[in-house]
């Protein structure tokens, strides 16, 4: 026998039992977004790889080491599984003009995919619920992104998660306070690592994010770029802080969150949590004014962030979350021919009239078709034997709460089972 064929390793299965409770979450998630003006787009998963390198940046991790890039063997043309989706959003928008003189304020979720070592929480394909705000320049947006996630943590019951917020300035602030760091760099270089060394005259700022705990002394002490902020950007950032204090939430302000992607500027955020080991960041962004004149566009300043969700529902479930399982209202079992072919009519009728019904297929005794009704959750089960189907009628059975079997006319079931379920909604309130 040939051996059997696995997943790509980093890619994973979400098996029912999960996908019902990423369902449940994408649902909250929608009326989330739509609660603060956000509208849906979506993005082809394959993209140019110039636009990743032009987007994200050249000495990047994602770009360095972590793209699926490969050449279409049709036409040669190099493409990328799209490893983030902010860079795809800003093409789509300004490929279709959505920026007109017109700020949008836009969603997507989906799969990623970083060719990472696969750990809990860091995987090879992965999903992320993005959002980005283009066109708006002022801290208000800032603060409404952070805001927004506030309460979608609230609305999941999430604990333990931290805000922590930076600034990372104008890039003319970036380059003096670069200059200042190669030069304090320098004087440390025997003791950087591989990556420092090499990112020394590329992308020192990265140095101060990296994650070495050798290097935790030297990053400590390297001048700050909050010391080199001009006047415009501490008043965004104040700005932005203001409307989080009005809020009354609470933040830190990490000094080294510098991010990752090299298209940030001013205000950048990462939510944080102890629970879930070192795999902590749930959720991060930030402003990227330059973003869309990079890739060609007319200049629009924007922002944005991105959640990973298959870390929000690890807290999500350690903080005791839990799916409602979806179950039918209606089991149908039937015995013999003609009750088959009623119980697909009566199927069908019950769904016209909006009740979720399972109808057991692949034949079976009364009994064993009684066993899968029970372990469907439905309430309950409607019975055709080859009585029922020669009376045009079936017997319908609770399940759950040990009422009376009764048997009705086919025409009126759907009636009587919208008035059973009311009772047994009831009953469970205890409210009759
Ligand atoms: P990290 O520092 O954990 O590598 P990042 O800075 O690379 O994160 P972003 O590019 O900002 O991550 O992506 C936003 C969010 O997407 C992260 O905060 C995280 O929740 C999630 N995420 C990123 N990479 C992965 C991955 N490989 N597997 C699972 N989730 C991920
Ligand atoms: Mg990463």
């Amino acid at each position: 026998m040939s051996k059997t064929l696995q997943a790509v390793r980093g890619m994973n299965d979400i098996l029912p039992d999960d996908a019902e409770v990423w369902e449940q979450f994408e649902d909250i998630v929608r009326n989330w977004l739509h609660s603060y003006g956000y509208r849906p787009i979506r993005m082809p998963i394959v993209e140019p790889t110039p636009l990743f390198k032009r987007a994200i940046g050249e000495v990047t991790d994602i770009v360095e080491k972590e793209m699926y890039s490969f050449e279409d063997a049709l036409n040669g043309e190099h493409l990328t599984l799209r490893p983030e989706g902010t860079a795809s959003c800003v093409r789509a928008a300004i490929q279709h003009n959505l920026l007109f003189g017109n700020p949008r304020r836009l969603y997507y979720h989906g799969p990623m995919f970083r060719h990472e070592r696969p750990q809990k929480g860091r995987y090879r394909q992965f999903h992320q619920v993005g959002v980005e705000a283009l066109g708006y320049e002022g801290p208000d947006v800032d603060a409404e992104h952070i805001l927004m996630c506030a309460r979608l943590w609230d609305d999941l019951g999430l604990e333990d998660v931290q805000l922590e917020i930076n600034s990372l300035g104008s890039s003319e602030e970036r380059a003096a306070h670069r200059a200042a760091l190669i030069t304090y760099l320098e004087g440390h270089k025997d003791s950087l690592d591989e990556d420092g060394q090499r990112r020394l005259y590329t992308n020192p700022l990265r140095i101060l994010d990296t994650k070495n705990p050798a290097l935790q002394a030297i990053v400590e002490a390297a001048p700050k770029l909050a010391d080199f902020l001009g006047e415009d950007s501490l008043k965004h950032f104040n700005g932005v802080q203001t409307f989080l204090k009005d809020a009354g939430l609470p933040y830190r302000i990490n000094h080294r969150l510098v991010r990752g992607l090299d298209y940030y500027n001013r205000t950048v955020f990462e939510w944080v949590t102890t629970r879930l080991g070192a795999q902590g960041t749930i959720c991060a962004g930030g402003r990227y004014d330059g973003l869309v004149a990079q890739l060609g566009g007319k200049p629009a300043p924007a922002a944005g962030f991105a959640m990973g969700i298959e870390r929000i529902l690890s807290l999500w479930q350690e903080c005791g979350g839990q799916a409602e399982r979806p179950t039918p209202d209606v089991y149908l079992v039937h015995s013999g021919e003609a009750a088959q072919r009623a119980a697909f009519r009566v199927a069908e009728a019950l769904r016209g009239t909006g009740f979720a019904v399972t109808l057991h297929c692949g034949g079976g005794g009364f009994k064993s078709q009684m066993k899968r009704a029970d372990a469907s959750g439905a309430p309950f089960a409607v019975v055709i034997g080859e009585d029922e189907a020669a009376a045009g009628e079936v017997s319908l059975k609770p399940l759950r709460d040990g009422g009376e079997q009764i048997r009705v006319h086919m025409d009126a079931l759907p009636e009587t089972l919208a008035d059973r379920l009311l009772e047994s909604e009831e009953e469970d309130d205890g409210s009759i």
